[in-house]
């Protein structure tokens, strides 16, 4: 089979999956974006992807991410990992979307980087719910001040919020928990309507608990040799 045709093969089954789960959750499909994480993966998968009709794509490290986004055009590129503030400029010259915002010096440092490009950024608060600190995001109790700082930034738009369920632990209590944060940053700024939860494992679950956007590697590219990634 053709790497093409495995790759659609993969989106018709993650499309299956997804369809069922807006089903069960009584949600319509164009509710939910799929934004395909091709961490690992060469640019000319990324590049398969959009051709097969994927919109939104996801790298997590700077240097790679840069690559495929000089490449693969046309499509939005998300940037969903732990980000350092050194980093935020380059990432701010041509992500569409970062969803990894944690903390006030990078919510600067990217303001600052979309400025110097003549950009704009698209920013989702990350949310720890397991307070990891390896795998970043904000405390629930900082998201507020975080949000308003966000919110007063010229080059960026708070659009929502991001998390990863912890390892562990029963990812539909997370998602709850994680719902409930989103409906009350909504209450303050109603234009945190994105919802970014959900990968490989657990996107019923999260679809089930109103995310909007799931971030799938795996079950569309398939295993990554990178052991941590
Ligand atoms: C790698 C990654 C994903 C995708 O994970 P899969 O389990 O391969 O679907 C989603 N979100 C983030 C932040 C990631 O780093």
């Amino acid at each position: 089979m053709s790497r093409r045709d495995e790759l659609a093969r993969n989106l018709a089954a993650v499309e299956q999956r997804i369809g069922s789960a807006c089903a069960a959750a009584g949600r319509a499909r164009d509710e939910v974006t799929l934004v395909a994480v091709t961490k690992t993966w060469p640019a000319s998968d990324a590049q398969l992807l959009g051709e097969l009709g994927v919109t939104d794509l996801a790298e997590n490290r700077d240097q790679e991410a840069r690559a495929k986004a000089a490449v693969v055009t046309g499509v939005r590129w998300h940037f969903v990992g732990t980000l350092q503030t050194n980093k935020a400029r380059s990432v701010a010259a041509y992500a569409h979307v970062v969803h990894s915002v944690d903390r006030p010096a990078l919510v600067e440092a990217l303001d600052a980087g979309a400025a110097r490009a003549g950009r704009e950024l698209d920013v989702l608060l990350q949310v720890s719910l397991d307070a990891d600190p390896a795998r970043g995001g904000a405390l629930p109790a900082d998201l507020a001040a975080l949000a308003d700082q966000v919110a007063g930034c010229d080059r960026l738009t708070l659009r929502g919020l991001m998390a990863v369920a912890p390892v562990g632990a029963e990812p539909a209590a997370a998602f709850a928990r994680l719902q409930e944060l989103h409906g009350r940053l909504r209450a303050v700024h109603p234009g945190m309507t994105v919802l970014s939860a959900g990968m490989s494992g657990d996107l019923e679950p999260a679809i089930a608990a109103g995310a909007t956007h799931v971030r799938v590697g795996t079950a569309v590219l398939g295993h990554r040799a990178t052991a941590l990634r």
